[in-house]
């Protein structure tokens, strides 16, 4: 590989292991900044995009936006991030800073989503990544770059939802899933002041969901432990990425409950508790740029931090089969080998 090159981890096609690709790098625009990756989890998202889920990837695909690394070089018109400053990136690495949402600070709603992915041109299963300076935010200095990572998309999806409905009074939420979200969500939702229940059809779960702040846990295969829980959330936050019984789950929710989706599921279900209990069903897509600082902010005053499996980046293909196979406990991230980075430690 000549020095210039970029190093990374493509899908060639949906569905495919990624392999090692090289390629070019791509231009620094005036507002760019290019980023030398030490570090990227790695989200179901990523999985979804290699399999053309969204039906958006194009290939070769590098997946990868969960990403810390150091600022190599800053186009001229960036104001923020200098060179040698350590930054992460979530999934949204740009926006068109023109339509509606962007015009009101909601850029992750921006018009023209898809090409603002750090996917586009690749994301950061890489050396290198190139973002626009605005969305590569600098990060509290004693915070781990794998901690950090994490937060970067995993954090700022629950953390949203979370302080969006938060009110005056107590509510109970409903986290969904045990996984890479769910735990963060029980963390962020018990430090927020929530009631948290977790609930999971894996009961093995159950002793950690407790101890990562969860108040109570029902196992989602026993019905009954479900009906006894009727009418009783103010919120549900999805975190699951499939396997859940939907009606059994609007029946736990309160009158005018609100069931949010941050992971992708197929859902189907009957309307009548939706119509008849007045019930929201809504999606989160992360979070605007106020919300992920305040997120970081949070996370490091009060001590969040998901729990991680550290692995070398290229052994990027097995990360992704314990994913798959839902094994990560729980959530990867992706170690820069060939960056240059202090030591790092597995945090539990
Ligand atoms: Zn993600
Ligand atoms: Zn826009």
């Amino acid at each position: 590989m000549s020095a210039s090159r970029i190093l990374g981890y493509a899908a060639m096609a949906a569905g495919q292991p990624l392999e090692p690709f090289e390629y070019e790098p791509p231009e620094l625009g005036e507002h760019d900044v290019r980023i030398s990756v030490t570090h990227c989890g790695v989200c179901h998202s990523d999985i979804h995009a290699v399999d053309d889920y969204y039906g958006i990837t194009d290939y070769p695909f590098v997946p990868g936006h969960e990403i810390v690394g150091h600022v190599s070089a800053a186009g001229r018109a960036v104001s923020g991030p200098k060179p040698g400053d350590r930054v992460g990136v979530g999934w949204q690495g740009r926006s068109c800073g023109q339509c509606e949402w962007c015009q009101r600070g909601e850029e992750q709603l921006c018009l023209d989503i898809v090409p603002s992915g750090t996917w586009v041109p690749y994301g950061g299963f890489s050396s290198s990544v190139v973002v626009d300076g605005g969305f590569a935010y600098p990060l509290p200095e004693t915070m781990p770059s794998e901690v950090a990572a994490v937060l970067m998309c995993a954090g700022v999806a629950v953390y949203g939802p979370l302080s969006k409905h938060l009110t005056e009074s107590v509510q109970t939420v409903a986290v969904i899933g045990v996984g890479g979200l769910g735990h963060l969500a029980i963390r962020f939702a018990h430090a927020l002041g929530y009631e948290v229940v977790a609930v999971s059809s894996q009961p093995e779960k159950e002793e950690q969901a407790l101890a990562f702040g969860a108040d109570r846990f029902i196992d989602s295969n026993d019905r009954e432990s479900l009906r006894r829980v009727a009418l009783s959330f103010d919120l549900a936050l999805c975190t699951a990425g499939g396997g859940v019984d939907w009606e059994a789950m609007l029946a736990t929710l309160r009158k005018r409950g609100k069931l949010v989706l941050v992971g992708f599921p197929d859902v189907a279900f009957n309307s009548t508790n939706l119509v008849a209990r007045e019930l929201t069903i809504t999606g989160s897509f992360l979070g605007d740029r106020a919300t992920m600082r305040e997120m970081l902010a949070f996370a490091q005053d009060r001590g969040i931090t998901p729990e991680i499996e550290l692995m070398p980046m290229s052994q990027v293909n097995e990360a992704i089969q314990r994913l798959r196979e839902n094994e990560a406990r729980y959530r990867i991230v992706l170690v820069n080998e060939t960056a240059r980075r202090p030591p790092s430690r597995v945090v539990s």
